[in-house]
């Protein structure tokens, strides 16, 4: 019988009585020279111990496998076994071979539930795990995993951030969270969970750097999310029980309570403040080569989308932001390619939008042209586009039918360009980028109306100012 034994944390009383019952039942004990020593008490007189070093686990492996079949052999391995432990490794050793004695995998507490148990309840929602160790993966593909789970609103427990060779992982990951998050995000870093030594510290995000030297390979980090708090001490990542429940009152669901309504609009504009304020400091981290409006218009497409990758598809061509701005001072026609555009356009400037898909010629061009409507709306505007703005915001056609007016000598004084889609609109937008035209342009397959509104609201607000009730 082989049985690969998780020992938990540290402390003998999270060992499951299934692994107390396998260890005290084995003949052979195997395992590295730490996990051996957590269990030292626990490993009956009988037993054979056979000890090795981190980075001999393949030998081990195959070694148990051996002995598993004619004794009762233990593997045991700290936190889960299952999660950067031995279970993995003693799985694939044996392979699609037949063994002749049974297999188990005992399961048992990690380091992230150890750890989360010790600041409060950080993991509440969804959350990762991932390792900085790049022994066995290239470095090049963590960051990778580090950049998507950054940009994803969820807690992450990081293992293995630190040992004495390697210290620059843990940098990179703070740099690549702080490019990313708010820097106030709570980090809870626990050493040694459950074992002598402990140590548990709450910080922000911004402050990780400070608390470095205490980070070792005994230690978890856990970064949290937008919902994580420090609440009295204990991190906890926030499920949405509060939405539906308001605690302070005592009075059940929320929804049964009378609000005046100036309390939402005041809740608002704290939301309000509140996001404005998580958005420029993000925009902050990447906005040096950028001039100051620019920036802003940077700023307003992550607000609107609550996306910072935006921060990395966002051109801006020919000084085509400061040519924006003053074409509105001008009061120039803007085209788009779909209503919703218009509809999404600051009202001050509304009037000045023109959209022809819903034309009544439309239909007429795109049939007998055997084109698509936005395609044929924009043929009906020829006449207008030449130095006015034009916006496309969703249809990669339309673009096609203005290279086609670009082409016979037509040219728009900007163009903002974010249509959506797998099929030609990365394309499109890179042939915009070549024209020599001001351009702003979300690049690649994504964009869409919420960016097109936004990048033209915020020329409009440069230009006039903001609107008494425009957030
Ligand atoms: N199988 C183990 C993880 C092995 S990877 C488990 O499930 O817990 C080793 C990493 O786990 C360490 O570098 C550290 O980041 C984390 N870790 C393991 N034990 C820990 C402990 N007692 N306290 C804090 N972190 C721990």
């Amino acid at each position: 019988m082989l049985s690969v034994v998780s020992i938990g944390p540290g402390s003998l009383d999270l060992l499951t009585e299934r692994a107390r019952e396998r260890i005290s039942s084995a003949d052979v004990i195997m395992g590295n020279e730490r996990y051996i020593e957590l269990i030292r008490e626990i490993i009956p007189t009988g037993a054979e111990v056979i000890t090795g070093r981190m980075g001999t686990e393949v030998e081990r492996a195959k070694k148990a496998v051996e002995l598993g079949n004619r004794k009762n052999v233990v593997v045991v391995s700290g936190g889960d076994a299952g999660i950067y432990g031995m279970a993995g490794l003693v799985i694939e050793v044996i392979g699609d071979f037949d063994m002749d004695s049974k297999l188990e995998i005992i399961p048992g507490i990690t380091a992230a539930s150890a750890s989360a148990a010790l600041l409060g309840a950080p993991l509440s929602n969804d959350f990762a795990v991932v390792s900085l160790s790049d022994l066995l993966v290239p470095w090049s593909e963590i960051e990778k995993k580090l950049e998507r789970l950054a940009k994803t609103d969820i807690a992450v427990a990081i293992y293995n951030p630190k040992s004495k060779n390697r210290t620059v992982q843990l940098e990179k990951a703070y740099e690549i969270f702080m490019r990313f998050r708010d820097a106030k995000t709570i980090v809870g870093i626990v050493r040694n969970a459950e074992r002598e030594g402990c140590e548990i510290e709450i910080t922000a995000l911004e402050d990780l750097p400070d608390s470095y030297h205490r980070i070792d390979m005994s230690t978890t980090v856990v970064i949290g999310c937008s919902q994580t708090e420090n609440l009295g001490g204990r991190m906890v990542t926030r499920r949405g029980y509060e939405r539906k429940y308001d605690y302070d009152r005592g009075e059940g669901e929320t929804g049964n309570q009378e609000h005046e309504k100036g309390d939402y609009v005041e809740a608002g504009d704290r939301i309000w403040e509140k996001s404005k304020a998580i958005v420029e400091d993000i925009v902050s981290k990447y906005s040096g080569s950028l001039s100051e409006h620019e920036r802003r218009v940077v700023e307003r497409v992550v607000f609107a989308t609550a996306d910072p990758s935006f921060l990395n598809l966002l051109v801006f061509k020919h000084l085509s932001v400061e040519k924006g701005i003053q074409c509105i001072k001008d009061g120039k026609t803007i085209i788009t390619d779909i209503e919703m555009v218009k509809a999404g356009i600051n009202k001050r400037y509304r009037e000045k939008v023109k959209c022809f898909v819903n034309a009544p010629k439309t239909t007429e061009i795109a049939e007998k042209g055997n084109v698509t409507r936005t395609a044929a709306g924009i043929r009906l505007a020829k006449e207008l586009i030449h130095d006015n703005i034009v916006v496309i915001g969703n249809s990669p056609s339309a673009c096609l039918e203005l290279f086609a007016l670009i082409e016979q000598g037509i040219k728009p004084a900007i163009i903002v360009a974010t249509p959506v889609g797998f099929v030609n609109a990365a394309e499109v937008k890179e042939k915009i980028l070549s024209f020599g035209v001001p351009c702003v342009v979300v690049k690649g397959v994504r964009g869409g109306t919420p960016s097109a509104v936004a990048i033209v609201n915020e020329m409009i607000e440069i230009a006039y100012g903001r609107g008494e009730d425009e957030k």
